[in-house]
């Protein structure tokens, strides 16, 4: 038996704090490093996951089928209408195709899949083997365009060519594209764009009616429930309000210099972080204080009625320790507050694309003993789950597996669940899930909790 050792090269952006007096520095925003096998998705995951939920638009990945498996219906985002998103469309490339290009392929498909389904607009996404071979997407895009009179928009999404992060970007971009395109009648001067909020488990409706029910008009929500002609006259709203701010601010960056339009980051994880984000929304209109007031009044109330139920889930959880992977670090400063009002001890917090300022806000949330981490891989999560013999792993699809197989109770905080998390309801769901979890029987039969056992140790 050996404790798990940290590849040299990553040993940087890893920091256990109270590490004596190693001044906080962690390196974040960089390519992965070759063969640690970082949990991290490519950029064409990136910027699908954040177009997939535009439910009454076309998404078709020019590539082999591989990359459109991937991300098949990748989220749990619920559409009130078309459900176009839900399918994957593949040009399919082959050998032939990756000698001879695959702008024909490209074309004859798009062309075939507007005429069968209809759609509003066209996402073309750019894979790898396409960043390659040099396909001119934008032109074949360009004449379907033309032809069919739909908005048909190339998404460069090429998988090497960076992190996850370019493929928020290339997203942004496709988004800034359609924007502007729409008419903006009707809208009133207390509206806002919901941004970074993708419906999972319909958690875009939950939000939207607490802002309705302050008294505000939400003209679009990107990209949750999405909708073509919504996007394209969300330039008429008076303020975005961005959650997910990984993946959105550089859009709401982008509608800031263009349309004058100004932002806010919030969250709608957590007790705290959701009545802040309704009382800085309502802080943003000074010139209707009803707004605040029923802010203020929608708050009391939800809290009010969940409090007792959270109260029962306190008592057990008090004390247990927990470890956190999400993609951006804005969603870990949320986690970390609903845990600890929860009871629960922080005892690793991650995330794949956080920059600087992020982690450094992580660094002074969080307790002496914490490990911060960016970019980790299944080694590094492992190492640090039996080190800090932590009760519940948080993360998405790919940490799921990590977690149960170390005998360790989990919480799917990323886009395949199907259950809300967000808003005062979604408090109560993730604290019922988070209890289930932590609480079940099956994890003293775990080994690492069978007598003998040496916490951080592994057969080697
Ligand atoms: S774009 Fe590249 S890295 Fe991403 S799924 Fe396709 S082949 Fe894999």
């Amino acid at each position: 038996m050996s404790a798990i050792p940290i590849l040299k090269e990553r040993q940087k952006q890893i920091y256990e704090k109270g590490e004596g007096s190693v001044p906080f520095d962690l390196q974040c925003e960089k390519q992965s490093v070759a063969g640690s096998v970082s949990q991290r998705a490519c950029v064409f995951c990136g910027s699908r996951v954040v177009l997939y939920p535009v439910a009454d638009a076309l998404h078709v990945v020019h590539g082999p089928p591989g990359c459109a498996v991937y991300t098949w219906d990748i989220r749990g985002s619920l559409s009130s209408g078309p459900e176009l998103h839900r399918l994957s469309f593949s040009t399919d490339l082959t050998e032939t195709d990756i000698i001879y290009g695959g702008e024909k392929k490209l074309y004859h498909i798009v062309n075939d899949l507007i005429d069968t389904y209809h759609p509003n607009a066209a996402f073309i996404y750019s894979t790898c083997i396409i960043g390659v071979i040099g396909d001119d997407v934008g032109a074949v895009c360009k004449r379907v365009e033309a032809e069919k009179g739909i908005p048909v928009i190339p998404v460069h999404s090429e998988g090497f060519k960076g992190t996850k992060k370019d493929g928020y970007r290339a997203a942004c971009e496709a988004l800034f594209s359609l924007i502007g395109s729409g008419s903006t009648e009707g809208i009133s001067p207390r509206s806002i764009n919901i941004l970074g909020e993708f419906n999972i488990g319909g958690e875009a409706w939950i939000i939207k009616k607490y802002y309705e029910r302050m008294g505000l008009q939400v003209v679009s929500v990107m990209t949750g429930d999405g909708r073509v002609d919504e996007i394209r006259r969300a330039h008429g709203a008076a303020l975005n309000v961005v959650q997910c701010s990984g993946s959105m601010t550089t859009l709401a960056k982008m509608m800031k210099e263009t349309y004058g339009i100004p932002f806010i980051r919030v969250s709608y994880f957590g007790l705290e972080d959701m009545s802040s984000a309704l009382y800085d929304v309502a802080k943003h209109f000074p010139d209707a204080p009803e707004l605040m007031e029923r802010a203020r009044a929608l708050v009391r109330d939800e809290i009010q009625a969940i409090t007792p139920e959270l109260k029962a889930y306190r008592e057990d959880l008090r004390g247990k320790k927990a470890a956190i992977y999400v993609g951006g670090a804005f969603k870990a400063f949320s986690l970390v507050k609903a845990l600890r009002y929860l009871g629960m001890e922080i005892a690793l917090v991650g995330s794949q694309t956080g920059n600087p300022d992020d982690y450094r806000q992580l660094e002074e949330m969080c307790d002496a003993g914490t490990v911060i981490v960016d970019d980790a891989n299944p080694l590094e999560l492992s190492k640090y789950a039996l080190e800090k013999d932590i009760d519940l792993m948080i993360g998405g699809v790919k940490e799921r597996p990590i977690a149960y197989k170390l005998g360790i109770g989990f919480c799917d905080h990323n886009h395949e669940r199907k259950l809300p998390l967000a808003g005062y309801v979604g408090m109560v769901n993730f604290a019922k899930e988070v209890h289930a979890s932590v609480t079940c029987p099956i994890w003293k039969l775990s080994p690492r909790r069978s007598k003998g056992r040496v916490p951080g140790m592994i057969r080697m």
